[in-house]
């Protein structure tokens, strides 16, 4: 230690008040930085003696010990047949965009809907919302109940359908969307040759939607021209994003 600061921290010892240092019934006052040297010195002993002590002990074998994340490679995102897990929206935080109040949006999603739906009319094109929030059980319905009214295996049903649990549907953040003046190409892939959809292909971007299934996507799902997404806010494009984690991205090492 250079004399310097030697002598600054003595000299700050000796900025104790005098009552401070002297304890009642002290036995013979001690050079205060001999005390300082001895709680060194002590301290390094038992710390020597601890490692001394643990080296002593039997090492935990490899099935008592934590495994090292580190190690590890990332898990593979959970999926079921291509779908993604998705927690269900709070009902509480729901926003009707139908007069019936049948169909409902997280609200930043509903609002920027209304929005978009205004800017079609505009251009002439009249948009209809056909689903949006789904409940799990709902999901349940929609994948186990029809797949067996249509005698599809799961693999068949989960190309165009997703299990409970793994619908984009749950978030509150996906709206199926079809053209008003062509019901006969509602969830069809028609309805891509709608003015409707091509309407959605030119605007929807602005608005903050985007195709979650468009043709050949890396998930597998058929293409779905008539089910868009929300991602214009920070909660659903983490929502959307983090939930993919790209394992299927083929540029990966
Ligand atoms: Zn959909």
């Amino acid at each position: 230690m250079p004399k310097q600061s030697q002598k600054s921290l003595l000299g700050s010892m000796d900025d104790i008040p005098i009552a401070q240092r002297d304890l009642p019934n002290s036995s013979p006052r001690r050079s205060p930085w001999l005390i300082l040297v001895g709680v060194v010195l002590g301290g390094g002993a038992i710390a020597a003696g601890l490692a001394f002590w643990t080296m002593q002990q039997p090492q935990p074998t490899a099935t008592e010990s934590e495994p090292i994340e580190a190690a590890d490679p990332p898990d593979p995102v959970e999926n079921i047949l291509g779908h993604l897990p998705y927690e269900e929206a709070n009902p509480d935080d729901l926003t009707a965009i139908t007069a019936d109040g049948s169909i409902r949006l997280r609200p930043a999603a509903a609002d920027r809907w209304v929005e978009m739906v205004d800017a079609a009319r505009r251009d002439g094109i009249t948009l209809a919302a056909l689903s949006g929030y789904r409940t799990e059980a709902e999901q349940d319905y929609l994948f186990f109940e029809v797949k067996e009214q249509r005698n599809q295996p799961p693999s068949e049903r989960a190309e165009v359908s997703a299990p409970p649990g793994f619908s984009e549907h749950h978030t509150g953040y996906a709206i199926d969307i079809g053209d008003a003046n062509r019901p006969d190409t509602h969830l069809t892939v028609d309805f891509e040759n709608t003015p409707g959809f091509q309407w959605l292909d030119t605007n929807s971007a602005r608005f903050g939607f985007e195709l979650s299934f468009p043709p050949d996507n890396p998930q597998g799902i058929a293409y779905e021209p008539w089910h868009w997404r929300f991602v214009g806010d920070s909660d659903s494009l983490e929502t959307f994003y983090r939930a993919q984690n790209l394992p299927q991205s083929p540029a990966s090492p």
